[in-house]
């Protein structure tokens, strides 16, 4: 599956800006340094995407947007609808407007997964998969190992709590509140149209990445639980949304359709740091829409953290006791809609 590092969820300078800059900033010399050390290709690639608006009562919430995002000091440049289609020729001539960010990237999920992984290996790791972790042992305030299914006892100095939207169900371990749900996103590939489409594109609730032959088109937004069907009203949303930001793409038939689980938290930002009241379990989950992206600079900050006791000034602002009853004035209600990220 391709994936965007995407500065979507950027709303203007702040702590969540400065955690995704620097992961955005910092994932080139990432990829050369796992290529290098592994030998497998991430197809990263900064392809440039553009945000479009095709209905002009949008076009000052794009406005905002662009005003937001130009003091973070990211390269990007304002369209109208004619220079838009000069960059992209197959957008839709409704669209009115664009911003164009050329800097914005893709990669190859799966193979980062792996590659991380992979490296991890090759420096001393051990990776069981598909073993389900049941519960925890512990010594006072200590987690002193894990129990697995099959009845296995794995013992531990110290945790790392990285179980993505399953998170939430952990609670009772720890006796702490884990405030993570899963969002349902379901996403499909089509052909790419003979004139075929070159940038990644956002617009109407979806984006649209092409690559290799293929549009990957994502993604809803649902709130249903552990579900990770793939609905006809979830394609069909995306396939309407997709034609009319590019309408060639009617031709296009649909390679394949899947679902996953993002984890989301009630402000979606991510739950980095210290579990409060035990001495050796971190937390690094929550990380919504933004994982892939968000990868490089959680996985910096948590071995810093996890190493030297230190937290990161990057990771500081997202404890989780931002969400304690003191502190809860971040809450934001769930969406349910199907909705891009
Ligand atoms: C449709 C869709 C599109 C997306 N697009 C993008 C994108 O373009 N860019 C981007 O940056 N992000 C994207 N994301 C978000 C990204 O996939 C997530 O943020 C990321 O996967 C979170 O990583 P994680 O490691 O925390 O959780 P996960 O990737 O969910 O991994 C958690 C792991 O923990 C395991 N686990 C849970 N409980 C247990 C247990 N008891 N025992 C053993 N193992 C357990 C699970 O099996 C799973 O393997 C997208 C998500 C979806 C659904």
């Amino acid at each position: 599956m391709l994936c965007n590092l995407p500065l979507g969820p950027l709303s203007g300078p702040g702590a969540f800006a400065d955690l995704l800059l620097s992961s955005f900033a910092f994932f080139p010399s990432v990829v050369s340094e796992l290529e290098d050390f592994t030998g497998i290709e991430l197809g990263y690639e900064q392809t440039g995407a553009l945000r479009t608006v095709s209905n002009p009562k949008r076009i000052p919430n794009l406005e905002k947007r662009m005003a937001d995002w130009q003091p973070l000091g990211l390269k990007m440049q304002w369209l109208n609808g004619d220079e838009a289609r000069q960059i992209e020729p197959v957008l839709s001539p409704e669209v009115c407007a664009a911003i164009y960010a050329p800097e914005e990237a893709q990669i190859k999920a799966p193979q980062t997964v792996k590659a991380f992984s992979q490296a991890a290996t090759k420096l001393g790791a051990k990776i069981y998969s598909y073993k389900e972790v049941v519960g925890i042992q512990q010594d006072k305030d200590k987690v002193t190992g894990i129990n697995t299914a099959e009845g296995d006892t794995f013992t531990c100095n110290h945790l790392i709590l990285t179980t993505g939207a399953w998170t939430g169900l952990y609670k009772d371990w720890f006796d702490i509140t884990l405030p993570v749900n899963p969002i349902r996103g379901q996403i499909l590939s089509l052909k790419q149209p003979d004139s075929s489409l070159q940038h990644i594109v956002f617009g109407g609730s979806v984006y649209l990445a092409p690559r290799n032959g293929t549009i990957i088109v994502g993604a809803t937004k649902e709130d249903v639980g552990f579900d990770v069907k793939v609905t006809d009203k979830g394609i069909s949303w995306l396939n309407h949304a997709a034609m009319k930001i590019v309408p060639t793409l009617k031709e296009s038939q649909v390679e394949r359709a899947w679902a996953g689980h993002r984890p989301k938290t009630p402000d979606k930002h991510p739950i980095l740091g210290v579990a409060p009241d035990w001495k050796n379990v971190t937390l690094a989950v929550g990380h919504n829409s933004v994982g892939i992206i968000l990868s490089a600079i959680t996985g910096q900050a948590i071995a810093k953290l996890v190493t030297t006791h230190e937290v990161p000034a990057v990771i500081q602002p997202f404890s989780l006791s931002r969400f304690s009853s003191d502190n809860d004035n971040n809450e934001e209600p769930f969406q349910i809609t199907a909705k891009s990220q």
